[in-house]
């Protein structure tokens, strides 16, 4: 008989990050995983928790009272085992607690009982009950109703055979509100409540599509995936260019997987899960399909989490948190556009969706399947080396071409006297596209609040001579500054490359390019898509309605145009300024930009109309952008590993960041030079420890933060570099272990290799 339960309370405190035993009432039965509310502390302060261990005994003495579980949150478990058991993963892998991990799995919303279920309530004629004879019941000797509503209603009712809204019943016999109340009290009507679910999905019509005939490289890709489910194994890169119909290899895989009985998470990046995308999979699949993602309600969240908990549901597609969906019997995992930073949480708990998709599958027995156009380096690195089964489709579907690119030295056109946003070759292309009703996408990256400084006559970048990246100009003190070591440069007033006064630190925003198309095609309607125009709920997706329905002939935005989208009247793309994401003091800048110029190419001449791209540069020869240029993955991966393995950059190492922030500067940076100090010794000591070479920690060096001042407070940062070997996860388990003893008021957070240095 079970007498006690291990609850886990729901607190984010370390003092409290483990397991208390309460006493189980008789009778009340309580799983695994379930939620409950217990007497905490000592003022018994009713506190919600979660069941992750029963037994019949208690080890902790005969003299101590246990307090007893006062109720069950919900009748069914929360959790699943298997999620709690990722939980604990999380947990020990990115070093938080289990609680805040436990927290990923479950809705805010259920969490402190603030949304409640929706309850529709209908009636019902009971089918044992003979109609003639009620009916009778509501007549004069005559025969006449005594109540015409209610007779009326009744036989409506009678008629229907089934459960009606009285919503629906007064929609056809006006005023007979009462008359059902009425109906009910006799007797005559029955009563009840559905639970209803709020789905963002719920009001949209779906149109059946039927699998497409795949293509013999599709056919490929899906049947190895399919020969890997069956085996309840198996972890696939699917690389596939823009165009080439991956998603109908995903959703061949899916089928499978439900055909089979089983269920499917679709993660694809939160930018890209537009109503088109989702209604993809909804003309494939139907009602057992849930959303997650970041705009649905309180209420939506709550409902399509509880049908997923509740087995209603066999495919979830969601955003970054929908890996924890509460699927049960999960046979595959599909990551989209896997090389996205946006698959990254950057507030605690830290996680890579990726990585929890892959110890899910491994927790289920599933198979995982990531796919891109542009695979991050490093996960191509694990394809070759086989811890990922790599299938190609190197061509768009119905032989469609691949866009022309062609490369604007804006070098060039500065030579020339142009100074405009607009290189000829652009300017050209846009007049001809305009001219013919056709519609143009211009796109310009200016992410994070940096820029770089550039030559305008040679196209010379300044970069740092210990860590080839480039440098960034800081105007408070009018001085370049790397961003990874913290080197210092003065700003010189000519190029040292070509001597020419030209230098020019870099930054066009959207706005100027919106202006200055203005200028020059005064009768083009352009439409702005970046963080400044897309507050509302539905900005995003009324931008792109209005592009796609046509009422406008330029799309101008960041990152935002640069995914998923298939309109097949755009027929060219500009890249306004290619450098900007080159130049960015990261080492994966030259991976991003081609990642980016590659799927931003990929949106023009998705169907008849063929594409022209236009990458506008100061630094044509770049191979990120050559490569781009001519659709290169395989070229622009192979340098870039080298290059990587070179400079120990990631997945060769391991970029630890410390983070500390305090208003008072003078004791910050001493306590952030102490910890530095600290910290290093920690990990040199395990390093010798776990017999390794100490200079395996390539460096570990304290210095303000890039951006030094932020909401009040300084910033400093130590940073660690680790060389990745068999002892790197013993380094790591020393500075989690430094850092959780000497956590202070100046400690901010601890970053492993940080989507931005910033
Ligand atoms: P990707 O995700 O690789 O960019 P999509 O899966 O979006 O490509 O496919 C591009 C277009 O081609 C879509 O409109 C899709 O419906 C269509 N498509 C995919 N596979 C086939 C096929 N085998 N036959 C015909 N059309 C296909
Ligand atoms: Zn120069």
């Amino acid at each position: 008989m079970l007498l006690f339960v291990q609850v886990m309370v729901d607190i984010a405190h370390s003092n409290v990050d483990r397991l208390f035993t309460y006493a189980l009432p008789d009778a009340l039965p309580v799983a695994v995983g379930q939620r409950v509310l217990v007497p905490f502390g000592a003022g018994n302060k009713k506190i919600e928790g979660f069941v992750l261990g029963l037994s019949e005994r208690f080890e902790g003495g005969a003299n101590i009272a246990v307090k007893p579980v006062l109720r069950v949150m919900e009748p069914y478990p929360a959790l699943s085992e298997e999620q709690i058991a990722l939980a604990k993963w999380i947990a020990a892998s990115y070093d938080c607690l289990l609680v805040e991990a436990l927290r990923l799995m479950i809705p805010v919303q259920l969490r402190g009982g603030k949304i409640k279920e929706k309850i529709e309530r209908t009636v019902y004629f009971p089918a044992e009950e003979n109609i003639e004879a009620a009916l009778a019941s509501l007549c004069k000797k005559d025969g006449a109703p005594r109540a015409p509503l209610q007779y009326e209603a009744l036989q409506l009712v009678a008629n229907c055979k089934a459960d009606m809204r009285i919503s629906d019943i007064t929609a056809f016999i006006p005023g007979s509100g009462p008359a059902v109340r009425a109906l009910i009290n006799r007797g005559l009507l029955k009563e009840r409540g559905h639970e209803v679910y709020r789905s963002p999905l719920r009001d949209m019509a779906i149109t059946r599509d039927a699998p497409k005939e795949l293509n013999a490289q599709q056919r490929l890709a899906a049947d190895a995936v399919g020969a890997a489910l069956d085996a309840h194994a198996g972890a696939f890169l699917l690389h596939g260019v823009t165009g080439s119909g991956k998603t109908e290899v995903y959703m061949h895989a899916i089928a499978k997987a439900v055909q089979e009985g089983g269920t499917a998470i679709v993660l694809v990046p939160e930018i890209a899960l537009t109503p088109q995308a989702v209604e993809r999979f909804r003309a494939r699949f139907g009602e057992r399909i849930a959303v997650l993602h970041s705009r649905l309600s309180a209420g939506e969240r709550y409902d399509e989490w509880r049908r997923i908990r509740l087995n209603k549901v066999d495919v979830v597609i969601g955003a970054r948190s929908a890996v924890f969906a509460p699927l049960s019997n999960i046979r595959l995992i599909v990551v989209d556009e896997e090389h996205e930073p946006s698959y990254r949480s950057e507030i605690t708990p830290r996680y890579s969706a990726v990585e929890v998709a892959q110890r899910r599958c491994r927790l289920n027995g599933a198979v995982l399947l990531l796919g891109s156009a542009t695979p991050g380096v490093s996960t191509y690195l694990k394809a070759q080396r086989g811890k990922l089964t790599l299938l190609r489709l190197t061509e768009r579907v119905q032989n469609l071409p691949m866009p022309k690119v062609l490369v604007a030295d804006m070098r060039a056109e500065f030579a020339a006297g142009n100074t405009s946003v607009f290189s000829a070759p652009l300017y050209d292309r846009l007049s001809a596209c305009f001219a013919a009703g056709e519609q143009a996408i211009l796109f310009l990256n200016r992410r994070g609040y940096s820029t770089f400084v550039s030559c305008r006559g040679c196209g010379y970048v300044f970069t740092c001579d210990a860590c080839d990246i480039s440098m960034t100009y800081h105007k408070q003190e009018d001085a370049l500054k790397c961003h990874y070591c913290g080197s210092v440069k003065h700003l010189p007033k000519v190029c040292p490359e070509c001597g020419k006064p030209y230098i020019k630190y870099f930054g066009i925003g959207t706005q100027q390019v919106e202006e200055q198309l203005h200028e020059h095609f005064p009768s083009v309607r352009a439409l702005r898509m970046d963080m400044d125009t897309t507050h509302g709920k539905n900005a995003h997706y009324e931008i792109l309605s209005a592009f796609e329905r046509g009422e406008a002939q330029a799309l101008i935005g960041t990152q935002m145009v640069a995914k998923g989208l298939d309109m097949p009247n755009v027929t060219v793309v500009g890249v306004i300024a290619a450098d900007a994401t080159l130049h960015i003091p990261d080492y994966r800048s030259g991976e991003r930009t081609f990642q980016l110029l590659t799927q931003v190419a990929g949106r023009a001449g998705r169907a008849q109309k063929s594409g022209q791209v236009v990458i506008q540069t100061y630094t044509p020869e770049h191979p990120a952008i050559q490569l781009a240029a001519r659709h290169d993955y395989i070229g622009f991966y192979t340098g870039e590993i080298e290059r990587r393995r070179s400079a120990l950059f990631p997945p060769y190492s391991l970029f630890v960041r410390a983070l500390f922030a305090h208003t008072d500067e003078a004791l910050l940076c001493e306590a952030a030079s102490r910890f530095a100090e600290g910290v290093e010794k920690a990990v040199q000591g395990a390093l010798s420890k776990a017999g390794a070479d100490v200079r395996e920690l390539i460096f570990c060096a304290c210095a303000r933060a890039p951006i030094k001042r932020k909401q009040g407070q300084y910033r400093y940062q130590v940073l660690l570099k680790l060389a990745r070997t068999a002892h790197a996860s013993a380094a790591m388990q020393a500075i989690y272990a430094y850092t959780n003893a000497h956590r202070s008021e100046y400690f901010a957070a601890l970053e492993v290799n940080p989507q931005d240095m910033f």
